[in-house]
């Protein structure tokens, strides 16, 4: 039997994130985007609701709803704005590595602070030699008795000035590639630990974005989070869990391309009628329909087989490939209609389109997105 329908459950969620969001994260986007400014009020109530850290289990005090909810809300959130939603959802990709491969002690103690209190975490693989190519990473670790000590530099690190801990992949040997990869969780407030320039980005400026440096930071072996060779896998298992909330927030930037771009297709009149009467124009509304429930059906089914314990990454690859690049053509679409008028900041679909350019690039590129579906595909 396949059943479409969302349970009353579901759609009680649904209403709860879209009023969040109606209320609180549209009347500050706009203002945040301008000043590249994090909303922290927004998280600390987004936080109260349940919204932040949605797949923390509820066995250490998170709200414990499953993929499937999380991406619901992460649509919402989208649709606001989704520079807001992905520092929202940074904690989820922070907290799902320990989930996935931590100790009993390390969930209750860091999965137990993300739940009882409104601080963020950070995930880091990425570094200035090492985006898409996890595997060649260059921060390093030693170990000396039952410690450890890390080198290097992470960069691009979404929440990085407000972190209170840091999940950190780094090697024994980057001659090792994968099979030298090591994670660790490292606090803050670790000696040696510091928090580089926050980036000045086209888009998503309402997220914080920014270096960490490592140097000399000594780790006990209580926050050793996968031992050397574990790491990558690790890494990679935390992106198929994470890639849905991309085709999800992929789909809310969407549908708020096209009901900007409906209402305004409404009322711009062009050769006497209304240009929504124009079939070329009617061709791009259809489109972004088309776009965005299709980035929806691969993003839930992504989501509803983590829930259920169906192993099929490819599909969690399909929504973020899919769903980035129709965000993409969609808010490029949006501006068309608009005309000159979405080229300016007084309206809103020209954010749109800065802000879906990085869905194609963090979280693995949408050309990284093809090698791993078609390693999957040649396998
Ligand atoms: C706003 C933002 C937030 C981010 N947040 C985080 C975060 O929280 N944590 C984190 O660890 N990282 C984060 N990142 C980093 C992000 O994951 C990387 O930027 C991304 O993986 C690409 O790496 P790169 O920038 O080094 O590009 P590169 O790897 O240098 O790629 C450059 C270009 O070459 C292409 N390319 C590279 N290799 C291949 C190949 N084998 N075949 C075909 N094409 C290829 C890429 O697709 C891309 O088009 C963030 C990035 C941004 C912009």
């Amino acid at each position: 039997m396949i059943d479409f329908s969302l349970s009353d459950e579901h759609k009680a969620l649904i209403e709860e994130a879209r009023r969040f969001t109606r209320e609180r994260v549209i009347p500050v986007a706009a203002e945040c985007d301008r000043d590249s400014r994090f909303p922290m009020d927004v998280f600390k109530q987004a936080w109260e609701l349940g919204f932040v850290n949605v797949t923390c289990p509820s066995e250490y005090g998170g709200p414990g709803m499953g993929e499937l909810e999380n991406t619901l809300v992460v649509e919402e959130l989208a649709y606001g704005c989704t520079g807001i939603q992905t520092s929202l959802f940074a904690n989820v990709l922070a907290l799902t590595p320990i989930k996935l491969g931590g100790s009993e002690e390390q969930k209750k103690k860091y999965l137990g602070l993300l739940a009882s209190e409104p601080v963020m975490a950070s995930y880091a693989t990425t570094e200035p030699d090492a985006g898409s190519d996890v595997a060649g990473l260059k921060t390093r670790f030693t170990q000396h008795g039952d410690d450890f000590v890390l080198n290097g530099q992470k960069c691009w690190i979404t929440n990085a000035s407000y972190a209170t801990f840091y999940v950190i992949f780094a090697t024994s040997n980057p001659e090792l590639r994968h099979k030298g990869i090591a994670a660790f969780i490292v606090d803050r407030d670790t000696p040696g630990l510091r928090v580089g320039k926050k980036e000045d980005k086209l888009g998503q400026r309402a997220s914080d974005t920014a270096q960490v440096f490592l140097e000399d930071v000594k780790v006990s072996k209580a926050n050793l989070l996968a031992p050397e060779g574990k790491g990558f896998k690790l890494a990679m298992e935390t992106f198929n869990q994470t890639r849905p909330d991309i085709g999800a927030s992929a789909t809310g930037l969407m549908r708020r391309c096209l009901e900007e771009s409906v209402a305004y297709a409404k009322e711009r009149k062009s050769f006497g009628v209304a240009i929504g009467q124009h079939q070329l124009v009617q061709w791009m509304l259809s489109e972004m329909a088309i776009r965005a429930e299709a980035t929806r059906l691969l993003y839930q089914k992504a989501a509803w087989n983590l829930d259920n314990g169906v192993r099929d990454p490819i599909v969690s690859s399909f929504a973020k490939a899919f769903g980035a690049d129709a965000a993409m053509q969609t808010a490029v679409d949006a501006v068309q209609v608009f005309g000159g008028n979405g080229y300016v900041k007084e309206y809103p679909v020209e954010k749109l389109m800065r802000d879906a350019k990085v869905l194609q690039i963090y979280e693995g590129t949408s050309q990284i997105q093809r090698l791993v579906i078609a390693k999957q595909l040649l396998a």
